[in-house]
């Protein structure tokens, strides 16, 4: 037996006892005839007292760091307790050890503030995986994950595992494919969510199913994105769009009081896209705070806005061209913002990324007076009713932008954010969630200048709006039973009540761009499945490294994987992707011919 016990467990009321501890060093310190090491594993440090005896024998065989040592001794308590440990009472007064494996040096301290940086780190990702910062990360993802499992498992939702190795249908994505050895010159994908599959189980009858799945996406990695990513995917037959969010929103609160502690009492805050998009300028938002935009139409009213522009040219603050949106945010208590902060905040706007031509501001000062760079355009009462139109406080300080509607709302958007962040609104632990629904079914890619599922192409139309799939003149304005979950300006989860008709999804398909041999090729199966008694369904699926990086108050889903890849998505420690043996290509029958 390698240990009695784990280097987490022993108290004082385990004095005396003879133990066997088993784990790596963390430190050894040497005082005169005796030393002291801490063992640690993934429960806890333990110091270990080798006495005089011992002490000799630690001389002939000295350890280093991250050795694996086994150690025999008593529980002794300590003179010099240490009250942020644990086990900080007691000491193991070592009678015998062994080393069971030596160690090289490691490349950075195993310690909370390590010395590795990002790189490094990553390389040797099994020896970063020893630090607590990490460890914690991954105990709390295991922790969410037993949660869902837990709560699914009680509602009668079944896990089955689906294929990863399907037919390649890009639909939103790139696929990642894999080259079929015993089919030359053919390639399986990798599955970019088990959307079909779920939905080919309910209608095999499987009325709640739910898997924690990795799904495979081939996208440019955007910030703090994986090409391989976890859902808790879920799907639910004769249920409505209300069961699901009833049965998600049930999910959510336990996954909190279990992992937070944190009880949600009453429904979760629910947003129809539009108002989304209408008060916060994007469908994801962050509700920790509130500055939502308000449109200023009437107040800049077309010949208002001329003037506006003239002066505004001529001070340098901003262009309003021919504006099809004023909107503004109003930011709590800072009236006081010097020249240099509005100059700043200018600038910030200005920054290719957000692309305004400028920025004008209303101070609402403490004594009740409005002071803005363009107040000699307005009288009193005109930048009044602006400020109440903000509902701004003394104090306030009201930020406009104007511009084209969508750069200016979403320009709006990252402001809101960035000033939430200036005044550390964006506290990581509170916990804001919200549902967005009636998303619109389609949107339009000006790249393939087409319309394509905003959603997926699987997603049902409103009932109310499904004629409006003859007239394409009406695409933007279908909406769709889809819903998103948002935590803390994140969108956690997403899905939709289903198409389960064959004649519905065939007409989904045609308007989408897809003729019957392009249906039959790449979804036959499913459309075929249709006509078997596909019964009505929906479902959603959870982005579960986020979920467990906002939970654990993070940024970087990274942070909570245990083998991630990097930016450029690399694992630096496997070295992959990498080349394969000319004997691999010739079994695939596949030759190499890269562009440059
Ligand atoms: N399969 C969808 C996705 O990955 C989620 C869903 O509709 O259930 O986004």
């Amino acid at each position: 037996m390698y240990r009695t016990n784990t280097c987490g467990e022993l108290r004082i009321i385990d004095k005396e006892k003879k133990v066997t501890l088993a784990g790596w060093v963390q430190t050894v310190r040497k005082f005169g005839s005796i030393s002291f090491v801490d063992l640690r594993d993934r429960y806890g440090i333990t110091q270990l007292l080798f006495g005089e005896d011992m002490n000799q024998q630690l001389a002939e065989t000295p350890l280093g760091r991250e050795y694996v040592l086994q150690a025999t001794g008593t529980v002794t308590e300590r003179s010099n307790k240490n009250p942020s440990l644990p086990t900080g009472d007691i000491e193991i007064n070592v009678s015998s050890f062994k080393i069971l494996n030596r160690s090289a040096v490691p490349p950075f301290t195993i310690q909370d503030d390590t010395d590795g940086g990002d790189d490094l780190r990553m390389k040797y990702r099994f020896l970063d995986l020893r630090r607590n910062p990490v460890k914690n990360n991954i105990e709390l993802r295991y922790a969410v994950n037993r949660a869902a499992r837990n709560y699914l498992h009680r509602q009668n939702f079944i896990e089955i595992e689906t294929p990863f190795l399907i037919k390649s249908t890009p639909e939103g994505a790139r696929d990642f494919v894999v080259p079929s050895r015993m089919n030359p010159g053919q390639f399986y994908a990798l599955p970019q969510s088990p959307q079909t599959f779920k939905q080919l189980l309910m209608i095999s009858g499987y009325d709640r199913y739910y898997q924690v799945v990795k799904c495979f996406r081939d996208e440019d990695l955007r910030a703090d994105r994986q090409p391989e990513f976890t859902q808790i995917d879920c799907e639910m037959a004769f249920a409505e769009q209300e069961d699901v969010l009833q049965m998600f929103e049930g999910m959510i609160k336990e996954i909190f009081k279990k992992i937070k502690g944190i009880k949600i009492k009453g429904k979760i805050t629910r947003l129809t896209w539009e108002d989304a998009i209408r008060y916060y300028g994007n469908d994801k938002p962050d509700l920790r705070f509130d500055m939502k935009l308000t449109e200023l139409k009437t107040i800049f009213s077309s010949k208002k806005r001329n003037l506006f522009k003239k002066e505004i040219n001529e001070s340098g603050f901003a262009v309003i061209k021919d504006a099809e949106l004023v909107g503004a945010i109003c930011v709590p208590g800072c009236s006081e913002y010097s020249r240099k902060q509005t100059d700043e905040l200018t600038e910030w706007v200005k920054r290719p990324q957000i692309g305004m031509t400028g920025l004008i501001y209303v101070k609402c000062n403490t004594d009740g007076t409005l002071k803005s760079p363009v107040d000699k355009f307005f009288d009193e009462s005109k930048l009044k009713s602006l400020a109440e139109k903000c509902k701004a406080k003394p104090g306030d300080l009201i930020l406009i932008l104007a511009g084209k509607e969508e750069l200016t709302r979403k320009a709006l958007s990252e402001l809101r954010l960035e000033m939430a962040e200036r005044l550390g609104l964006r506290k990581p632990d509170e916990f804001k969630l919200l549902w967005i629904f009636d998303f619109p079914l389609f949107e339009f890619n000006e790249e393939d200048n087409r319309y394509v599922a905003r959603h997926h192409p699987f997603t049902s139309p409103k009932p109310e709006q499904i004629h409006l799939l003859d007239q394409p003149s009406q695409y933007a304005n279908i909406k769709a039973n889809a819903y998103d979950m948002v935590l803390n300006g994140n969108e956690i989860g997403g899905g939709s009540i289903r198409i389960y008709q064959r004649e519905l999804q065939e007409k989904m398909f045609a308007a989408l761009g897809m003729d019957k041999e392009e249906q039959q090729h790449k979804f036959g199966f499913l459309l075929g499945a249709f006509e078997y008694g596909a019964p009505p369904h929906g479902g959603i699926a959870f982005g579960f490294d986020r979920l467990c990086a906002i939970l654990g108050g993070s940024e970087s889903i990274r942070d909570f994987i245990a083998f991630p890849k990097n930016n450029a998505g690399r694992d630096v420690m496997l070295d992959a992707p990498s080349t394969i043996d000319d004997k691999q290509f010739d079994e695939l029958q596949i030759k190499l011919n890269l562009k440059n």
